[in-house]
């Protein structure tokens, strides 16, 4: 998997999934641009990596905001010299009955998963069509991108919605030989998830230990999580692919939880 001076641009990348996704990618020869609302966090995954700055940089960009995208990723390409490839993964989770789901949150989580998605996508796509090498987009699903979950429906409205950005971008994208693709973790174990656990609990009346082994591994084929490699590991797989022949695909990584 050959990621030789790549140059790709992470989003929520101090944390969690993102974090491991842009680890994976410097291991195998990328420049990273670690992107993230929390900058100090950001600022220190990106030291981890490379205290010289100059294959990993940190970025402050909250993806809800149009013009902190826009000169977040201007100051990537700028800096490492284009933009080859973007994972769209920042992410939140808001759990609560539809019923009961309080309006300024469900716009929240449409916004950051969804405009996030397109102002990124729109941003880099920019430059990765006028630099004539080709790109790859990745965003980052889930098992929601094809199941439901009760009390998630923002998150599963807009993780079914990403795929449906990729398969748009997949399409436009062929002509300058940018793929899209969307990967799908099952239950990965992250703060996003860690929050969920105990809040899930109280919504479900049932116990922490239950919430994990009853509801979020309950169909897996082995009782596992997913590992932040796991999906890092497909991101690389699909960062480095060679040619249009994979794109417009949704990627399912989660024990077997959904087989499609
Ligand atoms: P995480 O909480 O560990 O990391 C999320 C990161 O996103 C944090 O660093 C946070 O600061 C950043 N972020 C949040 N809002 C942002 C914004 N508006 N702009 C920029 N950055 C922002 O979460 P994670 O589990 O690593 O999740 C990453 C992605 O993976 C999310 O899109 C999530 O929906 C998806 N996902 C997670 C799981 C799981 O089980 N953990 C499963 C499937 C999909």
């Amino acid at each position: 998997m050959d990621m030789k001076d790549k140059i790709a641009v992470v989003t929520g990348a101090a944390s969690g999934i993102g974090k491991q996704i842009a680890t994976v990618f410097f291991q195998h020869g990328a420049k990273v641009a670690i992107a993230d609302l929390n900058l100090e966090a950001a600022r220190t995954a990106a030291r981890e990596l490379d205290p010289s700055g100059a294959r990993a940089i940190a970025v402050a960009m909250d993806v809800t905001n149009e013009e902190q995208v826009d000169a977040g990723i201007k100051s990537v390409a700028d800096q490492l010299g284009g933009i080859d490839v973007l994972v769209s993964n920042a992410g939140i989770q808001i759990v609560a009955p539809v019923q009961d789901f309080d309006f300024g949150q469900w716009k929240k989580m449409l916004a950051i998963h969804l405009d996030g998605a397109f102002l990124t996508t729109r941003a880099c796509l920019k430059y990765m069509y006028a630099q004539g090498r080709g790109g790859s987009v990745i965003y980052m699903g889930s098992v929601h991108s094809k199941e439901a979950s009760v009390l998630k429906a923002p998150y599963v409205t807009a993780k079914h919605g990403l795929i449906g950005l990729a398969k748009t971008v997949a399409k436009e994208g062929a002509k300058y030989g940018v793929r899209a693709n969307t990967i799908c973790p099952g239950f990965v174990r992250t703060p996003l998830v860690e929050k969920q656990i105990p809040e899930q609990a109280k919504e479900l009346g049932i116990s922490e230990d239950d919430v994990v082994k009853k509801v979020m591994l309950k169909e897996t084929v082995d009782g596992e999580f997913t590992t932040v490699d796991d999906v890092a590991q497909t991101a690389l797989f699909l960062a480095a692919f060679p040619s249009n022949a994979l794109t417009g695909q949704s990627i399912v990584v989660s024990h077997g939880w959904y087989m499609q």
